[in-house]
């Protein structure tokens, strides 16, 4: 059933408008949507779309992008995220272990030894 916004009669689910007073009627679901339309903030799922790809899709409730769906973008996220970590993670122990090097190097030579570089 449908209650009437305007009367506050019951009307048939499918029913476009009130048989009472003659008022156009909302389905819950289009209610729904257009509750959740004017609910979105635009700069917030740009914002989540810059710091989590695919979030500020899930979040305007866009199921798909050129076809792709927005999970997919998501979880293409979690990979770059993760590869980009393990990555950083290697240059940074090279780095140390280059550090090292250089440190215990110069060390022998100060000593007047061969050091090893
Ligand atoms: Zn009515």
């Amino acid at each position: 059933m449908v209650k009437c916004p305007n009367c506050g009669a019951e009307n048939g689910e499918n029913s476009k408008f009130c048989k009472i007073c003659g008022s156009t009627l909302q389905t819950e679901t289009q209610q729904t949507d257009t509750l959740h339309q004017q609910d979105k903030n635009p700069a917030l799922a740009a914002i989540l779309n810059l710091l989590v790809w695919g979030s500020g899709y899930i979040y305007l409730n866009i199921n798909t992008i050129l076809g792709v769906p927005s999970f997919a973008i998501l979880g293409l996220w979690i990979v770059w995220a993760v590869l980009t970590h393990f990555l950083g993670l290697a240059v940074g122990i090279l780095g140390t272990i280059l550090s090292v090097v250089f440190a215990l190097d110069a060390y022998y030579k100060g000593q007047g030894e061969a050091g090893f570089l």
